[in-house]
């Protein structure tokens, strides 16, 4: 295996932030027990909801497809352990802030025993890059960087257009999450195998794997399946850590020296990015026979007894994770699904771990950032963030509502990475604002949908009412001519009939 190369484009801004990893990577990936019940949410990716196929009552299997798909934006939900069907219902859950959510609830029989049906796909190589996304879509597989788009129909977008690399994403930028990490540690190879995979069904001939420098047993475990497997299209990259560089566009950027252009998409400059996470999930799928029903998460922070990483079943409670870990210590205070910058502070652990679950983090206090101030215009917001956006114009206009602006002045591109709050000596959250903001673009595209909708409906009503009166009009006038032709005739006949009268006489 040749040395990992470090030839890179540069990436704009950014901060190296504390890693606090050490906390969790001290020791090797433990199996989480099987809880009691499993609380599996219908939505745990982008697009859709998954639809129940089972009922209450019904007994299921370890990787029974129980919730399938009937979009072309969505994912289907596997059983993580056999049991009962004890409940389909709403349950709180973290992608909506503790808010519910639909969940399919299993009370586990404690046999793990799985379906007959989980074989692994004989010969993936066999199969067309279509058939193969097939396959992919119905292992449940979504992006477990954080952002569980459904895999397979990322995919599909990507092959519909010219494609020169593939880049699996083992950089972990974000401080205390460290899943990947133990990961490419202990199972290199399920990623090196996974990527294999994701080359056949983007029939792409180079790939690059890319982790951070501070990386080193991810490293050294990555060249050595990469040496076992002696596949001479896979290259192996480092990066310098510094946050966020595995954001896909930074990604590109720094691998490729190719820029994603403002409202693009990585396939736009001919590359797919896939996380080290869902390429090992693609393995277990794929060659395994494995749907995806559990993932590696961290659990840390200095308000965790026992930080460490886990593989958990999907639909275990934060709970029994967090109590499995040691419990909380005296000092937690917060609790964060996710990391500390793009992760969601939540008020309740009673909440399901979900394909999106990288990281549960537990903080012994809320920093004091001290109060909120005007902007004094210093750039440092800018300076840092890696989009290259403004974002104190873009706070003055998140507060004065004008969407044309933010529009204007790249909004959508924002990545939330919250670079700018960190800097910002006014202790304005800019990037909490951006979120509000982009929310209610959203709520106003939406609602402009809807109207467009509704103004289709009524116009195309009108016309068809239009359509009805003037078919009306011309049925009327028609039976008017013919009553009037009619009635000519009989008076001409009435007419001859007189005169055949009077010669007569
Ligand atoms: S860092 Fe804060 S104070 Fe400085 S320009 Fe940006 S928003 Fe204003
Ligand atoms: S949160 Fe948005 S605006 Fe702020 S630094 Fe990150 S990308 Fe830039």
């Amino acid at each position: 295996m040749s040395a990992p190369t470090y030839d890179l484009g540069k990436l704009h801004g950014g901060l190296r932030l504390p890693a606090e990893k050490r906390l969790a990577t001290n020791q090797s990936i433990q199996l989480l027990p099987l809880p009691e019940q499993l609380f599996l949410p219908l939505s745990q990716h982008v697009g859709d909801a998954a639809q129940p196929i089972v009922n209450i009552g019904e007994r299921v299997l370890k990787g029974q497809l129980i919730a399938e798909t009937d979009s072309s934006l969505s994912a289907p939900i596997h059983a993580s352990s056999s049991g009962k069907v004890i409940a389909i219902e709403p349950w709180p859950v973290a992608r909506r802030y503790g808010n519910r959510a639909p969940c399919i609830v299993i009370e586990c029989d404690g046999d793990d025993k799985p379906i007959d049906a989980m074989e692994s796909v004989a010969g993936y190589e066999s199969l067309t890059p279509d058939d193969l996304l097939l396959q992919i879509m119905r292992g449940g597989i979504v992006g477990l960087g954080g952002a569980v788009f459904p895999t397979a129909q990322k995919l599909m977008a990507a092959i519909s257009g010219p494609l020169d690399y593939l880049i699996l994403n083992g950089v972990e930028c974000e401080p205390y999450i460290s899943c990947d990490d133990m990961l490419m540690r202990e199972r290199a190879e399920e990623v090196i195998r996974g990527a294999q995979i994701l080359m056949h069904a983007l029939q792409l001939s180079k790939c690059y794997v890319v982790t951070e420098s501070d990386k080193p047993e991810a490293i050294r475990s990555l060249g050595e399946a990469m040496g076992k497997i002696a596949d001479d299209r896979l290259i192996l990259k480092q990066v310098p850590t510094i946050y966020p560089s595995g954001g896909e566009d930074q990604l590109v950027q720094l691998v490729t020296n190719l820029e994603v252009p403002s409202g693009g998409l990585p396939t736009d400059v001919g590359c797919v990015v896939q996380n080290v996470g869902t390429a090992a999930a693609i393995h277990r799928w794929i060659n395994l026979g494995e749907p995806l029903i559990s993932r590696i998460t961290t659990i840390t922070g200095d308000g965790i007894s026992n930080p460490l990483n886990v593989s958990a079943r999907l639909g275990t409670r934060v709970a029994d994770a967090v109590e499995f870990a040691g419990g909380y210590t005296d000092r937690a205070n917060q609790l964060v699904v996710g990391g500390p910058m793009t992760g969601k502070s939540v008020t309740t652990d009673d909440i399901p771990l979900v394909k999106a679950t990288n990281c549960i983090l537990v903080l012994s206090e809320t920093p004091d950032i001290g109060p909120e101030m005007p902007c004094i215009r210093c750039g440092e917001c800018s300076a840092v963030c890696p989009i290259q956006l403004l974002p104190q114009q873009l706070f003055w206009y998140a507060c004065a509502d004008d969407e044309k602006q933010l529009r204007k002045h790249g909004l959508t591109d924002c990545i939330e990475c919250g670079c700018c709050d960190l800097v910002c000596p006014s202790h304005i959250p800019l990037t909490a604002d951006f979120r509000q903001a982009k929310a209610r673009m959203l709520e106003m595209a939406d609602e402009k949908a809807r109207a467009e909708r509704a103004r289709r409906r009524f116009e195309s009503r009108n016309e068809r009412l239009a359509a009805d009166k003037q078919q009306r009009e011309e049925e009327l006038a028609n039976q008017k001519r013919q009553a009037k032709s009619i009635g000519s005739a009989e008076i001409q006949a009435m007419l001859d009939r007189s005169k055949e009268k009077k010669e007569d006489d």
